[in-house]
């Protein structure tokens, strides 16, 4: 490492400890979210009352991710930590548990019907990727309110009513989904990513979703998944390959290549984009993806 860039990451480290005790001084509650997702969420429903942290930013991967030591202490001096459950976060008790956290949870899903499939071998694993469904979207914002009113009691009118506000914007996004979508023949509505992350919202819009790798990204697939999914692409006439923001593009490249279909672009799956991108937010994510799925699929 350069010195420059050592300077640079240590003013960081120190930054990044220091915001929520920041955040206390200047009378706000300070929080940390598991990941981009449900950061932006936070923030919506929180306003200038809070300050939120994520710790797996844009175009992260909260599947692998490795905790790092300045997240001890940015977790130790948290008030409210958010994180999704449904097995997403693997790493999140050891990281609570080093940091003797205190402060209160929030588990996103907590409301949501889960999704469980097969994976190889047989064995059931629960789907955590269920803010892609935005009626899920709607169930994490009554969570968090709940839990921002919990930790800040003086606020939580105000979380509240930022929450019924939000919740609205979200039951629009969906109806606009759904009219989007209507609009493709049901024949056409297959669509292929690197990994499995879009299972609620294929169910909720009658899209059907093909990946390379399962609901996880911490394992590559194998040369024969490889060659199984390339032949179902090439039978079932999909015409269109997603790169994701959050892992490599060399999976949906390599299948565009081998089966003829087209890359569609880069949808946003378990990651925002960094802000000026074009899904800054839950809700731009929402209709980002959803345009550039409703794009591919017209084409087919
Ligand atoms: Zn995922």
């Amino acid at each position: 490492m350069r010195r420059r860039d050592f300077l640079l990451a240590s003013a960081c480290v120190a930054a990044v400890g220091l915001l929520p005790v920041a955040a206390r001084a200047a009378g706000r509650l300070g929080v940390v979210a598991s990941f981009s997702i449900l950061a932006d969420m936070t923030r919506q429903v929180g306003g200038d009352a809070v300050l939120v942290e994520a710790l797996v930013g844009p175009d992260g991967d909260v599947h692998v991710y490795e905790p790092r030591p300045r997240d001890l202490r940015t977790l130790t001096a948290a008030g409210l930590l958010v994180r999704n459950g449904l097995g997403l976060e693997g790493w999140m008790d050891r990281l609570t548990g080093a940091a003797d956290f205190k402060g209160r949870v929030v588990v996103a899903a907590a409301g949501v019907m889960p999704r469980t499939m097969k994976e190889d071998g047989g064995t059931v694993a629960t789907d955590p990727h269920a803010w892609q469904d935005p009626r899920n979207g709607v169930l994490y914002v009554r969570a968090i309110a709940g839990g921002l009113a919990a930790a800040d009691p003086a606020n939580a009118a105000a979380y509240q009513a930022a929450a019924d506000r939000y919740a609205g914007r979200i039951a629009e996004a969906d109806a606009w989904i759904e009219a989007t979508l209507a609009a493709v023949p049901v024949a056409q509505r297959r669509i292929i990513t690197t990994h499995d992350a879009f299972g609620y919202y294929g169910a909720r819009y009658g899209v059907e979703f093909l990946s390379a790798e399962g609901i996880n990204t911490e394992f590559e697939p194998s040369a024969k998944a490889i060659a199984v999914l390339v032949s179902q692409i090439k039978r079932e006439n999909v015409r269109a390959v997603f790169i994701e923001n959050m892992t490599s593009p060399r999976m949906a490249q390599m299948l565009a290549r081998e089966t003829g279909a087209v890359l569609g672009g880069t949808v946003y799956s378990d990651a925002l984009s960094p802000v000026g991108g074009p899904a800054a937010t839950y809700l731009e994510m929402l209709r980002h993806n959803t345009t550039l799925f409703a794009a591919a699929m017209r084409v087919g």
